[in-house]
């Protein structure tokens, strides 16, 4: 079965005072409407046409490159849609806030080291708040659209919440300013879906 475009839970301007509408449609309608078109694509008449995306991206490094490219293209879109929301923002609750505090001592370091992450990945990638198999919350990037399920990742685990820093998710609002996007976007987490998916 081929992959589809995800619905949004939100309207594109829904977040318009930190990330603006025209970003949002682009950014969904057309960078992520690629990456699975040029996905199936790739996989259509092939086994991969019967696995899972969790399943492909576990083994990615058996695939081609286009498969990596826009399968983790796929599914790190599809994460970063659900862990935004307008009612979003704030601070984590119960078991997350919990484990924030035990692996990084503050919600505010937290904040400074995924900030950070974010902001120091060179070029196209992803910073990550990652659950590993232990149980440890840790921090990472990725560079272009490889995230932690992959084999290929430096640090692997469950992503639990991501930031997409490709120009393409903020160049239109800040330009070469991507700390302001980053900060901007601690307004719009959606801090009960990144606790469901702490508890995955
Ligand atoms: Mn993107």
């Amino acid at each position: 079965m081929a992959f589809e475009l995800p619905k949004l839970d939100y309207a594109y301007n829904a977040l318009d005072a930190h990330i603006d509408a025209l970003t949002m449609d682009i950014h969904h309608s057309k960078h992520h409407a690629a990456y699975i078109n040029n996905l199936n694509n790739a996989i259509k008449g092939s086994a991969l046409e019967t696995q899972g995306l969790e399943e492909i991206l576990k083994n990615v490094s058996a695939h081609a490159p286009v498969v990596r490219n826009n399968g983790g293209g796929h599914y790190n879109h599809n994460l970063f849609w659900k862990v935004l929301s307008p009612n979003g923002g704030g601070v984590p609750k119960g078991d997350l806030a919990d484990a924030i505090n035990k692996y990084f001592g503050s919600f505010d370091k937290f904040k400074e080291l995924f900030s950070a992450a974010a902001a120091t990945r060179f070029g196209s990638g992803w910073a990550w708040l990652v659950k590993k198999d232990n149980g440890e919350l840790v921090i990472s990037s990725t560079p272009n659209q490889d995230n932690p399920l992959m084999d290929v990742a430096e640090i692997k685990g469950v992503p639990v919440l991501a930031i997409d820093v490709w120009e393409h998710a903020y160049y239109l609002k800040y330009q070469n300013r991507r700390p302001d996007y980053i900060a901007a976007f601690y307004n719009v987490i959606n801090w009960d879906e990144v606790g469901r998916r702490f508890k995955l």
